[in-house]
């Protein structure tokens, strides 16, 4: 998960004072003890900076075990922040979320760095199945992909890669799942390619998710409804043997065909999913 903080300097050399210290490679154990000291499921993974004119961003990076994390990145950030007060008091904080993160907006920089999990998955669909159950040919598929790709590209470049059809199937699993709703704009970054392989008679598709933000504890995975869908999935708090290895289960439930099948179970009954014991 990533947290950036925007400050204000008396000049663009004390930005880059800061800037020096905090990405030097000798400071990062110090920096990383202080940022993990709130959270034992905290982890300082990287910090990335950038400056414009006396303002410096700083892109904190962390792992948070098995929550989505804005909350302990943002307590890091604050210890962090509170540690370097003493050398640079000249420094003047802007704002917590200075855009750099960034937080439920679509931005290129968390489709280039990724926020949250970045999922690429692959499938190659044979031919006959192409033509059988889709009812079309590979090579209209490829395209008609390309062709959407290209006539979407300005409006991909100005929102950083959003898709619709991400947008709806993101959106409806983090309401079921306790997620924030309003990150599916950036968790619904999607690149779509397919390709024709295997002397064109099959297809390769690949779908590429840089910024998911999930978490299977904390926020709204312990209402009640939420908490049974978490339930079904069986990924529901924290996984003790390996911390964050729910979320990958969250996600990997759904990529291997679960949704639809979910979906045809209970959505299309008239069980009341509430009951479903938590
Ligand atoms: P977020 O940071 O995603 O907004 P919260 O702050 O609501 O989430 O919840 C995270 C809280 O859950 C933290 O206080 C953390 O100590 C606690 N927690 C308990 N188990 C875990 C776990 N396995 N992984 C991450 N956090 C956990």
């Amino acid at each position: 998960m990533t947290r950036a903080l925007v400050m204000h300097f008396g000049s663009a050399k004390r930005a880059a004072e800061l800037k020096f210290y905090l990405e030097s490679s000798e400071n990062f154990e110090a920096l990383s003890s202080v940022f993990n000291i709130s959270s034992r499921f905290a982890g300082l993974q990287s910090l990335k900076c950038a400056i414009a004119g006396k303002n410096l961003f700083l892109r904190f990076s962390c792992s948070t075990g098995d929550a989505m994390g804005m909350n302990m990145v943002l307590k890091g950030v604050q210890n962090v922040m509170d540690f370097r007060q003493m050398d640079f008091p000249d420094v003047d904080v802007m704002g917590i979320s200075g855009n750099f993160c960034s937080d439920k907006k679509p931005t290129p920089v968390n489709r280039i760095e990724g926020k949250g999990k970045s999922v690429v998955c692959e499938a190659v669909i044979k031919g006959d199945v192409v033509r059988k159950v889709l009812k079309t040919s590979v090579e209209a598929l490829v395209k008609l992909n390309m062709l959407k790709n290209l006539t979407g590209s300005a409006m991909a470049r100005a929102l950083g890669g959003f898709n619709a059809h991400a947008s709806n199937i993101v959106t409806a699993i983090y309401i079921a799942t306790g997620q924030d709703p309003a990150q599916n704009v950036e968790s619904s970054h999607c690149i779509t390619m397919m390709e024709a392989v295997d002397d064109g008679k099959d297809l390769h598709v690949s779908v590429t998710m840089p910024s998911i933000e999930v978490g299977t504890v904390g926020g709204g995975t312990q209402l009640a409804l939420q908490s049974a869908c978490l339930n079904l999935l069986e990924v529901k708090g924290t996984n003790r043997e390996a911390p964050e290895s729910n979320q990958l289960s969250l996600m990997s439930a759904l990529t291997a065909g679960q949704l639809v099948k979910s979906h045809m179970k209970y959505n299309r009954s008239n069980k009341d999913v509430s009951k479903v014991s938590s």
